[in-house]
């Protein structure tokens, strides 16, 4: 990115002071600034304005700033009535003049592994950008649509949705040749309240749909099968054979070629062939695909296979958690091929007032993957699920923690298992298990 100040206050009409000073990149956070960088100033619980000084310290070249308030007339900026507006119209200004081919990802479960394996299709081919890291927001998007280098022939972004409205903004800024819907889960029921309002806010994503774009779904979903979806919609899910899972990869056949992926799971075969369906629209070669997904670079803690400093395999899916993955993960769990298996479960968080019923609810997947000792992390657990274990397990092999306690679960992990067992963790982010994971890799 290379703009003066005066080309941004053209492309949003507004005013401008030291017009000539140019920006190469751009930044919210005061203390991620780069020289160079335009600082946005957002409004937020912290308010951006504060911090415009500490970024001008670390060599921002131009601030983007609002008219409510004064700053000083020799400090390089564009002023503006609403300046996450202006960072959004910014974004879409730098969308449409690159202009590349563009895959948006939406789901409730699934985003960053979709963009990942379909960012790693692409590149085979184009020159291919992605959402950094979890960048799925009103600000993330822009941010990452101003992020894109000149020459990118593909981006691949993800888009988060918590509430509805927010997918229609967002698709409408990106306006994506393809849409995806990884699936629909229970992540914000807190707010929706059902499976079927979660649908519904999801197909927002086709309002900036380009007219001949297509919106690629699930074929195991009804709530989106079954919906009535202006324009071309294609499923992806079928026609899937010869399904080996490995403790370090799972391998299926479809269209006659085999593929390996270095993750587990079988809802990670539903992702990899979202982002197969993606690249064949795209004219991408079988074969590079296969390629591209053997081994391709996977944002971390997203069912992530490790080692632990005394040999034992280690699943850590610690970045969120809610009963759909939970469930999908201990499926997979179930059949990895492992002496002695041994999972940790941490709160789901967000649930609402269905918490209470959703933890209970995982008593049965627990109980079918046939593991040895279930180690339960945080109030939640300890409250509705620990009660229900307890008639199936006996002391021994159940144990429960309070979430100040990892402590003491990173202790009795410590000398659990040997070569060839397995030990899942799974948990919401707050819970923090990854300070568990942290500490056994070590
Ligand atoms: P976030 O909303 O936090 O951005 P996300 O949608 O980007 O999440 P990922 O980070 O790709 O999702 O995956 C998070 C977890 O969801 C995984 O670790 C896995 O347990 C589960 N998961 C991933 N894909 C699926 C899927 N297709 N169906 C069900 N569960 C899935
Ligand atoms: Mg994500």
């Amino acid at each position: 990115m290379n703009y003066s100040v005066q080309k941004i206050g053209q492309i949003l009409h507004a005013l401008t002071q030291v017009e000539g000073t140019v920006v190469t990149g751009i930044s919210f956070d005061s203390r991620n600034v780069q020289p160079g960088d335009l600082f946005v100033a957002l409004v937020a619980e912290n308010d951006g304005h504060h911090y415009i000084a500490q970024a001008l310290q670390h060599g921002a070249a131009a601030v983007l700033v609002d008219d409510q308030h004064q700053i000083d007339t020799n400090i390089p900026a564009v002023i503006v009535p609403d300046t996450l507006i202006a960072l959004q119209n910014l974004g879409q200004y730098r969308r449409n003049t690159i202009n590349p081919k563009v895959i948006a990802i939406t789901g409730s479960n699934g985003k960053t592994t979709t963009k990942d394996m379909t960012s790693a299709i692409m590149s085979s081919q184009y020159k291919t950008f992605k959402t950094p890291a979890n960048f799925n927001n009103e600000i993330g998007v822009p941010m990452t649509l101003l992020s894109m280098p000149d020459n990118t022939e593909v981006l691949v972004i993800e888009l988060g949705m918590d509430r509805p409205g927010q997918l229609t903004l967002l698709s409408q800024l990106v306006r994506p040749d393809i849409a995806i819907i990884t699936m629909i889960g229970e992540a914000h029921i807190e707010f929706f309240k059902t499976r079927e309002n979660i649908a519904k806010a999801k197909l927002e994503i086709i309002a900036g749909l380009k007219k001949d774009g297509i919106l690629l779904i699930p074929e195991s979903e009804p709530l989106l099968t079954n919906a009535h979806i202006e324009g071309k919609v294609q499923t992806f899910g079928e026609n899937v054979t010869s399904i080996v899972s490995e403790i370090s990869e799972t391998k299926f056949t479809y269209l006659h070629t085999r593929f390996a992926i270095p993750l587990l799971g079988r809802y990670n075969i539903m992702n990899a062939l979202a982002a197969i369906s993606a690249g064949i629209l795209l004219h991408i070669e079988l074969e590079n695909a296969v390629e591209a997904l053997r081994h391709f670079d996977l944002t971390k803690n997203r069912t992530e296979k490790l080692t632990t400093s005394h040999g034992v395999n280690l699943i850590s899916d610690v970045y969120n958690s809610n009963p759909t993955a939970v469930a999908a993960v201990l499926a997979t769990l179930k059949i990895i091929p492992a002496t002695h298996k041994y999972v940790v479960l941490g709160d789901m968080l967000e649930l609402g007032e269905q918490a209470a019923s959703l933890h209970a609810c995982l008593a049965q997947t627990v109980i079918d993957a046939n593991v040895d000792s279930v180690y339960l992390v945080g109030p939640l657990m300890k409250k509705y699920l620990y009660p229900i274990l307890q008639q199936r397990f006996d002391s021994a092999h159940l144990h429960q923690y309070e979430t100040d306690q990892l402590a003491e679960l990173i202790k009795d992990l410590q000398t659990l298992g040997e070569n060839g067992d397995v030990i899942l963790l799974k948990a919401s982010h707050g819970i923090h298990l990854e300070n568990v994971v942290n500490a056994l890799v070590k």
